[in-house]
């Protein structure tokens, strides 16, 4: 039986384990860089132009990102099987979400990844990472006045 193996791997080694099964998903894929112009609003110090950073799959890259999200929620959900009391949710709620993971990364064509750009505010070099769910337009602090600024897509003087 495969009690041994599966034994060793309790609640422990779970979350290493998750963060095996990321790094796979994202060193199998090589994808292309993109960037777009941004304008920076800032309430009184006017506009100031930065570049939006974008990752983007084409369609190999997308399927073969779907396939590694499918399986990696299924193995978290082997992996989750020796976990008492926990095993109930996470079990089935893994083997669930594999499809809906796949789905939504084969969808996945564009990813923005950071923001580089010049705050208008201080004229500081402004960078700022950005989570797969941002869309412009966003507001965000500069990381060295932290003043807010208005993220908007296109070049400055275009409304
Ligand atoms: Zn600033």
């Amino acid at each position: 039986m495969s009690g041994g193996l599966l034994g060793q791997c309790g609640l422990g080694i779970w979350p290493s384990q998750y963060v095996t099964l990321s790094a796979l998903i994202v060193a199998v894929t090589m994808a292309e860089m993109q960037t777009q112009a941004v304008m920076l609003e800032h309430e009184t110090a006017g506009n100031g132009v930065g570049e939006l950073h974008v990752q983007l799959f084409d369609s190999r890259d997308r399927m073969r990102r779907a396939i590694m999200a499918w399986l990696a929620c299924w193995g978290l959900a082997l992996v989750s099987v020796p976990i008492i009391f926990a095993h109930w949710v996470l079990v089935p709620g893994f083997l669930i979400a594999g499809p809906f993971a796949a789905y939504r990364y084969y969808h996945m064509s564009a990813v923005p990844k950071k923001i580089s750009g010049i705050c208008p505010s201080c004229g500081q070099v402004l960078m700022l990472s950005m989570e797969t769910s941002d869309q412009l337009p966003m507001w965000r602090y500069c990381s060295s006045c932290n003043e807010s600024l208005h993220i908007k897509a296109g070049m400055a003087g275009q409304e």
